[in-house]
């Protein structure tokens, strides 16, 4: 069953690769090579990567928010 929740990822993520490294579900890839990119498929919204992020870009939503 998909999880109530998820990680958005904001338009001033610095593509630092921080996030990547902490998903235990290896649901995060860095699109272009400019922006963390998140299967909302894949994301258990554990929320580590949130916490990891240096530039605090990264929100958890509850699925059917936003
Ligand atoms: S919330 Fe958890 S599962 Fe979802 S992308 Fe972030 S680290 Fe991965
Ligand atoms: S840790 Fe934050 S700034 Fe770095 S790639 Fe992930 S979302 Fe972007």
């Amino acid at each position: 069953m998909q999880s109530k929740r998820y990680a958005s990822v904001g338009a001033r993520c610095v593509a630092c690769g921080c996030c990547l490294k902490v998903c235990p579900m290896g649901a995060i890839d860095l699109k272009y090579g400019v922006k963390a990119n998140i299967d909302v498929q894949k994301c258990v919204g554990c929320g580590r990567c949130a916490n990891e992020c240096p530039a605090g870009v990264i929100e958890i939503l509850q699925r059917g928010e936003k």
